[in-house]
């Protein structure tokens, strides 16, 4: 075949796939600019943005008081070590106290090592209160809690795991929202029971208000801590400023990160000042978490998300994202099952995700997939009305093509 005939690959492409190592399967444009809820690849092509960097871009692209924090921030100090004060660090972590059912905070620099320290965090506080045989955790199915060690023992999805066996032993799966399953299983050896109020890789599921309230009983009476992981849920996509508010109960952890920093690396774990009590200086640590510049950037995140207006907006926003998906999506016979909250969620389909994903492509749409047949929706928290109804025309659009090249 003559060369020629080969559309040119863009230069990004061609090192990419000659120097990083394959984790991810890219679609072939490159994107290089943001604005509001669309993003730009080389052509200009405008994309509308269902994915928002996995539920990380809560404000969307180019933020004119997150860019301004950051251009203020980079003048002044960007890192020094947690050995010493810095001003932003003591605020923010103010800040998610006075807003949540914490009494202190531990910084780190993702989701996966919020979890790693909750868990830590869990054992220590059963070794000193309980003794050393008291290890076990907790966890449930499509649960997806992070990529290292101990976050991926507490990770349900068998391919995750599979290769990297062993993990850390003593982690049991029960099904999700069975309260009775939970029951046998959260044992006096138990220290942690881990559970997304609303799971997001897994294919979008929501706990119900009984099931957390159960949990939370259980943990309470075999001496276990209960730690919602609201990584992907949290911090306003919900519709509430926290996904498990509306069970009424509170976590003793509550691990957090995705849009905490508007795009920069951060996760914090909440805690009670009773677990709070079993940590001393030296127990753990981080080099990177929480330098004077992803705080300042956070700080301004976190007051924009849980002001109670821009919440209210959330919640009118997803209400009128579960009608437009009730009208025009879930009739399609391709749709299983449609389900979420607030700016959250999940289409069940009859096909692959990816299939839909990757048609999505050619509307200008992105969306992603949680576990293999779930399409889910995670739209920047600023989403107009007339852009949601754009996201559902397009995802309409696209399952369209998806049924008809099935036929042919
Ligand atoms: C994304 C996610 C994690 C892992 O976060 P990383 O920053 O990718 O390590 C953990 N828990 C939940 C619920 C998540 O959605």
């Amino acid at each position: 075949m003559n060369e020629t005939t080969q559309p040119p690959v863009h230069e990004a492409i061609a090192l990419e796939r000659r120097y990083v190592l394959q984790t991810y399967r890219r679609p072939d444009f490159v994107l290089v600019h943001g604005e509001g809820v669309r993003l730009f690849d080389e052509k200009g092509r405008a994309y509308l943005d269902a994915v928002a960097g996995i539920a990380v871009n809560a404000l969307g692209y180019g933020d004119p008081e997150i860019v301004t924090a950051l251009r203020v921030a980079a003048e002044g100090l960007i890192h020094v070590s947690n050995l010493y004060h810095t001003e932003p660090q003591a605020r923010l972590a103010q800040a998610l106290v006075e807003c949540s059912f914490a009494d202190r905070v531990f910084f780190c620099n993702s989701g996966t090592e919020a979890v790693e320290a909750a868990l830590k965090f869990a054992r220590k506080y059963a070794r000193e209160h309980y003794g050393a045989y008291k290890t076990q955790f907790v966890a449930f199915t499509h649960s997806f809690h992070g990529r290292t060690m101990g976050a991926l023992s507490t990770t349900a999805t068998e391919k995750y795991r599979a290769p990297f066996e062993p993990l850390v032993p003593g982690v049991h799966f029960v099904p999700f929202n069975d309260l009775r399953a939970a029951q046998e299983v959260i044992t006096d050896r138990v220290c942690g029971v881990l559970v997304e109020p609303i799971q997001g890789e897994g294919g979008v599921h929501l706990a119900t208000a009984e099931f957390l309230q159960g949990l939370r009983a259980l943990c309470t009476e075999r001496g276990a801590l209960l730690i919602f992981d609201e990584i992907q849920c949290g911090l306003g996509r919900s519709g509430t400023l926290w996904a498990h508010e509306p069970s009424g109960v509170s976590p003793d952890i509550m691990t957090l990160a995705k849009p905490l920093a508007g795009g920069l690396p951060m996760g914090a774990v909440l805690m009670t000042q009773a677990v709070a009590d079993v940590m001393a200086p030296g127990d753990h640590g981080s080099t990177f978490a929480a330098g004077p510049l992803v705080c300042q950037v956070a700080q301004v995140v976190l007051r924009r998300v849980s002001a109670p207006s821009f919440l209210a907006e959330v919640r009118a926003k997803g209400e009128y994202l579960a009608t437009r998906l009730t009208q025009h999506i879930r009739p399609h016979r391709l749709v299983r099952d449609v389900r979420g909250r607030g700016l959250m969620w999940g289409i069940e389909c009859d096909v692959e995700a990816l299939t839909v994903v990757n048609t999505a492509y050619r509307y200008g749409l992105l969306v992603c997939a949680a576990g293999t047949h779930v399409v889910r929706l995670l739209p920047p928290l600023i989403i107009t009305r007339p852009e949601i109804d754009e996201m559902v025309d397009k995802l309409a659009a696209t399952l369209a093509d998806v049924a008809q090249e099935m036929v042919a």
